[in-house]
């Protein structure tokens, strides 16, 4: 196995740092002054994290002054769950960890085999105990699947029942347009890292009149709904990343043809191999591919003994990996959800890159059916 340069395939768990994005940052470390002094180096401050804002709102189609800037997704998740007077909190049975421990006593829409959230389950849970100021929450992809949620419909649903809505559209952003108002959405949550910007910074996008409570209290920063000084270098890099993302449709084209000839070959190999969301709209960049009788976890040291780095589950932030509570919800038994592996490609991935994780896999696969058949 061809042990040249480490392979990466993880971009969902993080991006590579644009060039431009690492000039901005190192520029903004080398600036001193806090945006909230009123003097020269305060104001020059002020100005770069208003030009970042600016750059944030318009990857998403808001107003400058919706953007609360967070360190980062998990952040801007607990914001909004915790941020309005909702009494009752629906999320969907897919979401990311930082949305489903944020509100553990949400009510869990269910999503369809293809982990599709199911619009039908929405309607009737909503119908269901009228009467409460209720927050929906719906991610626009997910994580492990790529699958693309339906979160203009979802929210349509949710406006008639006169609930919140929020989305988790970190990974969607930068691979996908995303606009706020076509969604309809009252909040919605980004991360810098996924989109080729710093880690530890993200936002809550509200939409214009959305108020918001502080979780993170003290000074008034973000219009007093995230106290603490900004982190300038991070908030520059992230504008500098979403000014990068805004063509995003050009960069991520190309990825398509690559994932869907890596499926194919894959299929070739083992046609029983689950492709989990292959029926769904998707991230051209995500694959979540099931090995059958090899767990992820043994999968994931595999390949990286081959010098391919690809994920397992949810790619926990403990780093463990348990049974797939997203291919769960789909419908798939606790053991084959613990067998898959998320491969999610970026813009330098190429073409050898598919065929040197195609013969890894291949090989993985091979041994571990030699090794049960001995
Ligand atoms: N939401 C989704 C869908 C994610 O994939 C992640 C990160 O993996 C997060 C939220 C958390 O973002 P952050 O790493 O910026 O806290």
């Amino acid at each position: 196995m061809p042990r040249d340069r480490a392979l990466y395939l993880d971009h969902n768990a993080t991006a590579p740092v644009l060039p431009e994005v690492a000039a901005a940052v190192a520029d903004a470390l080398m600036r001193t002054g806090n945006p909230s002094s009123v003097h020269g180096f305060g104001r020059a401050a002020r100005q770069a994290v208003d030009q970042a804002r600016r750059r944030v709102a318009a990857l998403v189609g808001a107003a400058e002054e919706g953007v609360v800037f967070t360190s980062g997704g998990t952040e801007a998740n607990n914001l909004a769950l915790a941020g309005t007077d909702a009494d009752r909190i629906l999320v969907s049975a897919i979401e990311h960890d930082s949305v489903l421990r944020a509100a553990p006593e949400a009510e869990r829409i269910p999503v369809t085999e293809q982990g599709v959230v199911d619009l039908a389950a929405l309607e009737r849970m909503l119908a269901a105990d009228a009467g409460k100021r209720v927050l929906v929450s719906v991610m626009l992809a997910n994580n492990e699947t790529g699958v693309i949620q339906p979160v203009a419909e979802a929210a349509a649903i949710a406006r008639r029942h006169g609930a919140l809505v929020h989305c988790d559209a970190v990974q969607a952003a930068g691979r996908i347009p995303v606009d706020l108002g076509a969604l309809g959405v009252d909040m919605l949550t980004l991360s810098a890292h996924k989109l080729g910007g710093p880690a530890g910074v993200g936002a809550l996008v509200l939409r214009p009149g959305q108020a918001l409570s502080p979780v993170l209290k003290g000074g008034g920063q973000e219009r007093w709904r995230r106290a603490g000084t900004e982190n300038l270098p991070g908030i520059v890099g992230f504008g500098v990343a979403a000014l990068s993302a805004r063509s995003v449709n050009d960069r991520i084209a190309g990825l398509r043809a690559l994932r869907d000839d890596l499926e194919r070959r894959i299929r070739d190999i083992a046609p029983e191999a689950p492709i989990y969301g292959e029926g769904a709209a998707r991230l051209a960049n995500t694959t979540c591919i099931g090995m059958p009788g090899v767990k992820g976890e043994t999968q994931v040291m595999a390949f990286d003994l081959a010098g391919i780095a690809v994920s397992a589950g949810a790619a926990c932030s403990s780093g463990k990996v348990a049974s797939s509570a997203v291919l769960v919800a789909m419908g798939a038994a606790p053991a084959a959800s613990a067998e898959a592996v998320r491969v999610s490609l970026g813009t330098g991935n190429t073409e050898a890159d598919i065929g040197r994780f195609v013969a890894a896999w291949r090989e993985i696969y091979e041994r571990a059916r030699r090794l049960r058949a001995a």
